[in-house]
């Protein structure tokens, strides 16, 4: 699933894509959701590690 996890992650913030979201490096590692999660993740490292782990390129620009 590794593979498919990184396309689908290249959709997040494409211009024009209909696959929404956001990637994950655009936590600003603000802490807001630390006290709030049931299970105590420390969320911003997991998506600081998700963005290493999944993006590899730029998305294509459909226009320059
Ligand atoms: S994921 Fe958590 S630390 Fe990151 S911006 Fe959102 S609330 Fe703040």
């Amino acid at each position: 699933m590794t593979d498919y996890g990184k396309y689908r992650y290249q959709m997040f913030e494409n211009a024009g894509h209909w696959f929404p979201g956001t990637k994950a490096n655009r936590c600003n590692e603000c802490g807001d959701c630390l006290p709030r999660c049931p299970q105590d993740l420390n969320i911003p490292q997991l998506l600081t590690d998700t963005h290493d782990r999944l993006y590899t390129r730029q998305g294509r620009r459909l226009w320059e």
